[in-house]
């Protein structure tokens, strides 16, 4: 069996503020190691569980996050965005997607950092439904066939999950400072919370088989909410069907919207026959950055372990 851990970074264990996520920033340091440790004992537990074979994508941001020399090396690891086959790469093998450290939708009040695909919305529905990135990624690999099995996030970004995923496994993670700087209480509670993501993530790997792929009926359609008009105009290069600071299109599976999404949030009218490359490039470009040039990591006092 092979297993794609999909990391995201909000929902770490040892994460507790946005800066701690934002690439580049010595508190981004701290996060990637806290991120690197969360996968690490994914990647366990899905051996345990029976996978024969592991491979990380790395998906926040423009990827790269985990520390590439602190994962297990058994695993094989992603990082970027692709355009073929599909936007995660090469999943066509994957039998199941354990999908670590996630996060809210757009709109959802009080949640840590939320967002679906970019920042840039304050709402993002599909079917005239409150849509997270569960919904979306989740569909997406559910249409090549490949389920999500596993969540691993905030109270609130695990159950917006379990409403599309009701068969995945979960691992809620505190998102409070306080779970993170207690000195030992807070050492026992992330020990006690990674020895959950392992055992979770292995029987979500031994029950595979009741794992399913998310199929979302069409036609689907897609309405995204800027934070504001100006943002709407410079990002629907595209000219989608806009009124004021709302994106709407229609689809007829996931395949064909999530597309139509990176053309919105990601692939502007006049980059768009340079992305091949262009994501090349920027692949090749953050894989060097982010293991040659790293800040110090700065832990804000954090209780580590
Ligand atoms: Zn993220």
């Amino acid at each position: 069996m092979h297993v794609g851990i999909f990391a995201d970074m909000e929902g770490s264990f040892g994460i507790w503020r946005m800066r701690q996520c934002r690439m580049g920033t010595p508190e981004w340091q701290y996060g990637r190691e806290c991120l690197t440790k969360d996968v690490n004992c994914v990647i366990q537990g899905a051996f345990d569980g029976g996978a024969q074979q592991v491979t990380v994508k790395d998906t926040h941001e423009v990827g790269f996050n985990c520390i590439i020399d602190k994962l297990d090396r058994r695993a094989h690891y992603v990082g970027g965005h692709f355009i073929r086959p599909t936007f995660f790469g090469n999943i066509a093998d994957y039998d199941l997607v354990l999908y670590v450290a996630i996060h809210a939708a757009s709109g959802t009040p009080d949640a840590f950092f939320p967002h679906t695909h970019y920042g840039i919305f304050s709402e993002f529905r599909v079917n005239g439904k409150l849509a997270c990135e569960m919904d979306i990624y989740g569909a997406y690999l559910g249409e090549f066939g490949v389920p999500v099995g596993f969540v691993s996030g905030e109270e609130i970004a695990i159950k917006q999950a379990l409403q599309v995923l009701p068969w995945a496994k979960s691992v809620i993670v505190d998102k409070r400072k306080e779970a993170y700087t207690s000195g030992k209480e807070s050492i026992q509670y992330i020990n006690e919370g990674r020895n959950r993501l392992r055992e979770t993530a292995q029987t979500a790997v031994r029950e595979a088989s009741r794992m399913k792929p998310l199929l979302l009926p069409g036609p689907l359609y897609f309405e995204a909410v800027f934070r504001n008009e100006a943002l709407a105009n410079t990002f629907n290069t595209w000219r989608f069907n806009q009124t004021q600071n709302m994106v709407e299109w229609d689809a007829s599976n996931m395949i064909e919207g999530f597309e139509k999404f990176n053309k919105l949030t990601f692939f502007p009218k006049n980059r768009y026959p340079f992305r091949r490359p262009l994501l090349f490039l920027m692949r090749s470009f953050y894989r060097i950055k982010n293991t040659y040039f790293v800040p110090t990591p700065n832990s804000e006092g954090a209780s580590l372990t």
